[in-house]
């Protein structure tokens, strides 16, 4: 046995790469200087493997933004727009990365989306049908004799050609498979490089096996993949899964010519089994992924141990096992080291990438000798937890009733008496919560924090913000307004602040995008509200003016999936304790005189399963009864919005009719038309508020946009449905654009009215 690790996190124990890459983008530094940054931190990742004793370890696995951005660059897949800048390599590509606008001309990044079911997210490669695959990089070349050059012999990780070629969006008339020979081709002659600079492995990344795969996708596979191993050169060649298990396509997998397969035994539902029923060829070595690449938690050795025992035993070979990460270590933060706050009986249960590095090392020694005293101090981590249970809030989970997740009465009554209530104009006007926070804002915050400033002072100016905020807003016109979000740093921490069974680090960063970084907090123990959270600013909102203020929560399914989750209990009794911590606080609200609330679910989206068929039985059939059992306590003339952030729900429109809000507003600016069309089809009872422009850009919409954009709306849906505000909170926009644009939406929506 020896031990493999399919990637390391990238941007540095401090933030190195996003420090040196900001100032980058802003001229300060010189791309020679950003690349000797970037350079430092790859050796770093190197020999800490190496020191940890990781017998495969990848290179490759290094991006200045994105890896399947780096494959698209490596094999010519530039679109035009961006060659025409005349740029230089670097600059061309975080032009793709981040858009360009300067002398050269002015264009748009490529499309960002999620990487599978993970918060990072990849920039998607742009194939036309001009697009002339051809091997013109050498990042990986590169970055192979750098490593050979520090001593570490790596195998060389690349995102494979049929996740490549998956991911990817066609401009033209020609689809994946027109590409396919060609990007094979170029594969085979990456491959003839590497075994020219003596290396041994290469290790081809295709997570997209883990899909639900037509008969077309697994002819796809082949067809690349007898192409690039016909030609090996000598060159062991590892096909890397993760993200779960390959169920479609594992008996094809075996029977092709790889060296190793890598498969993921943490995610992978089915792969033991699968293992189990078609055995594994005795020519290949198996890279089992048993530990956690995702999680933040130590592994439990005990089963790791047993799981490699029925490996072994399905395979007849423990000597063909090679113990790995589920998945590359980029989705955990670097290293516990970093943390100086917690204390050793939290400590001790968390694993980070460095950590994970000596657990697979320890695991791989205890397959041979299961030391005791080993095992049996990693058991207790797994007995003993202080301050994680709290009977009262598992009581109350467990007395939940099923009339408890139904809000009475139905919705069109509902809306009847609210539209009464309420009284608003045709086409109400609204935003989504936060207003721009400006530098005074986060200094308020942080000032707070350090203890620069006392509380009375710091809700001082948090209530001037708030008044001038109500007041800007009355005079902007708008019907429901908010109080800003000025207390908030983060929709998810905030509320992890206030409520009991979280705890918080100083450095766990996790990239999200290129230079962006998110520090989801951890959830610890069970969870309760300790105190009212929002009620105070909301209430003070509501006392500065006559008209609606929505109060504003985070709903329970976007804080568990933005948090680290727990795994001694279920994510759904998780997601039931804090969602019971919600309700509270939206009965509070209402007490305290607020009438319209909404709860966002901003990434309700996030942890749909891979698999269609895992859908609603893994998680949506937990997930929407969890936001409803937030919202059913309150009365039926309190009107419950809800806000989601990626419109990409066209294929679940009945599970979000089905989380019975009165109203819900969404992201719709970007893309296309699609989603209201199934809206329509589907004859969504909620009433809508597609968001009218995109807050992610500067640009203030005019108003002739605004009434055009909404004019297709009407089409779709009923008037009396029809709210009209920005697509996503304006905390990232400046003051004066905030303004114009929504002066604009006021105007838009009086024009049709009028
Ligand atoms: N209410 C939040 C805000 O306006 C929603 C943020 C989000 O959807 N990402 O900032
Ligand atoms: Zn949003």
């Amino acid at each position: 046995m020896s031990t493999s690790v399919i990637g390391f996190p990238r941007i540095g124990k401090d933030r190195e790469l996003k420090f040196a890459s900001e100032k980058f983008f802003k001229g300060e530094i010189t791309a020679d200087a950003l690349g000797a940054v970037a350079a430092e931190i790859r050796k770093d990742n190197l020999l800490d493997q190496k020191d940890a004793g990781i017998d495969f370890i990848s290179s490759n696995d290094f991006s200045f933004y994105d890896n399947v951005l780096d494959t698209a660059v490596l094999f010519n897949v530039i679109p035009g727009r961006y060659k025409a800048l005349g740029l230089s390599g670097l600059e061309t590509y975080f032009a793709m990365a981040r858009g360009y606008q300067g002398e050269a001309g002015n264009v748009k990044a490529l499309a960002m989306k999620k990487w599978f079911n993970t918060n990072y997210h990849y920039l998607v490669p742009e194939i036309d049908d001009d697009t002339e695959i051809k091997l013109t990089g050498t990042k990986p070349f590169d970055e192979y004799k750098e490593a050979a050059g520090l001593g570490v012999k790596t195998k060389t990780a690349i995102v494979g050609p049929f996740t490549f070629l998956k991911l990817a969006k066609y401009t033209g008339s020609k689809g994946a498979c027109v590409f396919a020979s060609a990007l094979a081709e170029e594969y085979v002659k990456l491959v003839k490089g590497l075994a020219d600079l003596g290396a041994s492995w290469i290790e081809f990344d295709e997570p997209y096996l883990v899909h639900d795969l037509t008969e077309e996708d697994i002819i796809l596979f082949k067809s690349l993949y007898e192409k690039i191993l016909s030609s090996k050169a000598g060159l062991k060649v590892l096909l890397q899964t993760y993200f779960g298990d390959i169920r479609d396509i594992y008996t094809e997998v075996c029977s092709l010519g790889f060296d190793g397969i890598g498969l993921d035994f943490v995610e992978g539902k089915e792969t033991l089994n699968l293992v189990k029923k078609h055995s594994f060829p005795k020519d290949k070595l198996l890279f089992a992924g048993v530990v956690n690449g995702k999680n933040i938690w130590r592994n439990n050795y005990e089963n790791t141990l047993k799981l490699v025992g029925e490996i072994a035993s399905a395979t007849g070979d423990v000597d063909n096992i090679i113990v790995g990460t589920s998945c590359s270590l980029l989705h955990v933060p670097y290293t516990l080291e970093s943390e100086t706050k917690l204390t050793d009986d939290y400590r001790k249960h968390f694993a980070f990438a460095e950590e994970k590095l000596v657990e697979l090392t320890v695991i791989d020694k205890l397959v041979k000798n299961p030391e005791k005293a080993v095992l049996d101090s990693n058991k207790a981590l797994f007995t003993e937890r202080i301050n994680s249970c709290d009977e009262k809030v598992q009581e109350r989970v467990r007395n939940i009733k099923d009339s408890d997740y139904t809000r009475l009465p139905a919705f069109a009554e509902r809306e009847k008496i609210q539209h009464e209530r309420f009284n608003l104009p045709l086409f109400p006007t609204t935003t989504i919560g936060s207003f721009p926070q400006t530098a005074d804002v986060r200094k308020n915050r942080q000032d707070f924090r350090k203890g620069l400033i006392s509380e009375a002072q710091y809700d001082e100016f948090n209530k001037k913000k708030i008044a001038d905020c109500i007041k800007l807003q009355e005079e902007i016109g708008l019907d429901v307004l908010v109080h800003g979000e000025f207390e908030r740093n983060d929709m998810v921490e905030y509320f992890g602040e206030h409520l009991s069974g979280y705890l918080f680090t100083e450095k766990a960063w996790v990239q999200s995008y290129g230079t962006r970084c998110v520090k989801p907090p951890v959830i610890w123990g069970d969870v309760s509200r300790k105190e009212s959270i929002t009620v105070k600013w909301s209430k003070f909102a509501a006392s500065c003016t006559d008209k609606e203020v929505k109060g504003m929560l985070t709903g329970p399914v976007t804080i568990l999936n933005w948090s680290f989750p727990r795994e001694d209990i279920s994510v759904k009794e998780s997601t039931l304790q804090i969602a019971l911590a919600i309700r509270d606080e939206v009965l509070d609200l209402e007490a305290n005189g607020i009438n319209i609330i909404q709860i966002d679910e901003a990434a309700l989206r996030e942890k749909l399963p891979l698999r269609k068929s895992d859908w609603y039985s893994e998680y949506l059939d937990w997930a929407i009864p969890a936001f409803r059992l937030v919202a059913s306590g309150v009365k039926p003339e309190t009107q419950i919005h809800t806000h989601m952030c990626y419109s990409e729900f066209t294929d679940i429109i009945p599970a979000i009719d089905a989380m019975d809000a009165d109203v819900i507003t969404f992201e719709a600016s970007r893309s296309d038309l699609q989603i209201l069309d199934s809206l329509k089809e589907n004859n969504f009872k909620t009433e809508v508020g597609p968001g009218v422009y995109d807050i992610h850009s500067p640009r203030v919409p005019s108003v002739e946009e605004i009434v055009s954009a909404l004019g297709k709306m009407r089409s779709r849906i009923e008037d009396k449905k029809l709210w009209v505000n920005p697509d996503c909170g304006l905390k990232t926009r400046g003051e004066e654009e905030t303004v114009k644009s929504l002066k604009n939406l006021v105007k838009a929506a009086a024009e049709l009215r009028a």
